[in-house]
């Protein structure tokens, strides 16, 4: 079998970042350093090429253009190479792999993305780790020679997560990140070990690019004792086509006939209002308990177990598609990439 070849996507991020010597803020640096910083990459029987951003960016500046531009750099490369490798800060790199995951639907390649919580140079990096084994599952193949990881992936401190089911945990730890609600799909020992009943393999004949992301959205966090008024320059269907909202445990509201008729009002303009937990496990099952069928009458649709990351980013997506108002609503619903499952617990 040939060696595998791998594209490697500098977007900027930690893993890259040297301190300034005057200020001793991190900021990015050259993607050259990248290379310097750990000459074991050139051990690899893989061959590897290496795309930068032409300005590296810390993830909190990433935004749908450029989630654009990394999927049409992967669309447009996909016969070239075995697999890619996305290096992202970890900040919102949740939010990336689930955008990219719904811009990519149908790929039969793994696209891993990585970063760290040390910058690459420092002594004690957990940079290094992340980006060889990364590229090293990034090249992986099955006995038949397919790609044994067939979607977008995020790899971090010896685990391989689902990348719409990914979500950063820690500010602090190696391990910042897990998929609460659904299993790893390989985990990083003496051994590389996955899970292959977890891994997603999609009915598309082939991969299809979509990068036309609404940015019409909005995501809203409820507390106990929520001010109803000041919601109202949310709810506004000129401006915000679709929301997400993150409810109580399974789905629950307070019973406030103020934000009852703000949520009828917006969802018969033409809105579209998505249900998830602020709970880390579990789903959303509206009509579970009497404090949800506030939703259920006007109108809100049930998110399942989908992670913010998932929801805000699929929200954009379907919003994006040239299609009705039902079909959109049946998208929200219906899993695409692996991204939900309603029906764990046997419930629903
Ligand atoms: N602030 C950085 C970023 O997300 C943190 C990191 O890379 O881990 O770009």
């Amino acid at each position: 079998m040939q060696n595998p070849e791998v594209l490697i996507i500098y977007t900027g991020g930690t893993i890259g970042m040297v301190n300034d010597p005057e200020t001793g803020v991190l900021k990015p640096f050259d993607f050259e350093h990248l290379y310097n910083s750990v000459p074991e990459l050139k051990q690899f029987d893989y061959k590897l090429e290496a795309l930068s951003m032409d300005k590296p960016i810390d993830s909190s500046e990433m935004n749908p253009t450029i989630w654009a531009r990394i999927a049409t750099t992967i669309f447009d490369n996909y016969v070239n190479y075995d697999g890619f490798v996305v290096l992202h800060g970890s900040d919102t790199m949740a939010y990336t792999a689930s955008a990219l995951s719904f811009m990519l639907q149908g790929i039969k390649k793994p696209v891993i993305l990585t970063g760290s919580q040390l910058p690459i140079g420092q002594i004690r990096t957990d940079g290094k780790e992340n980006l060889i084994t990364a590229i090293e599952i990034a090249g992986l193949k099955n006995k038949d020679g397919e790609a044994l990881v067939q979607e977008v992936a995020l790899y971090f401190e010896y685990s391989l997560y689902r990348g719409n089911r990914s979500q950063k945990m820690s500010a602090e730890n190696f391990e910042a990140f897990n998929s609460a609600n659904y299993p790893h799909l390989a985990e990083a020992g003496v051994n590389l070990s996955f899970n292959r009943n977890a891994l997603l393999r999609s009915d598309k004949s082939a991969p299809e690019l979509f990068t036309a992301f609404s940015d019409e959205v909005a995501l809203l966090k409820l507390f106990p004792g929520m001010p109803v008024g000041p919601l109202k320059a949310v709810f506004n269907p000129e401006k915000v086509k679709g929301i997400v909202l993150e409810s109580f445990g399974s789905g629950n509201t307070f019973a406030n006939p103020a934000f009852e008729q703000l949520l009828k009002d917006y969802i018969h303009s033409g809105g579209i209002v998505l249900n998830i937990t602020q709970c880390i496990t579990g789903k959303v099952e509206q009509g579970k308990y009497a404090s949800s069928e506030l939703f259920i009458r006007a109108g809100v649709i049930g998110g399942c177990d989908l992670t913010t990351e998932a929801a805000i980013t699929k929200m954009m997506y379907v919003l994006g598609l040239p299609i009705s108002r039902e079909e959109k609503i049946h998208q929200l619903q219906a899993p695409l990439c692996g991204e939900m499952d309603c029906h764990k617990n046997g419930v629903d």
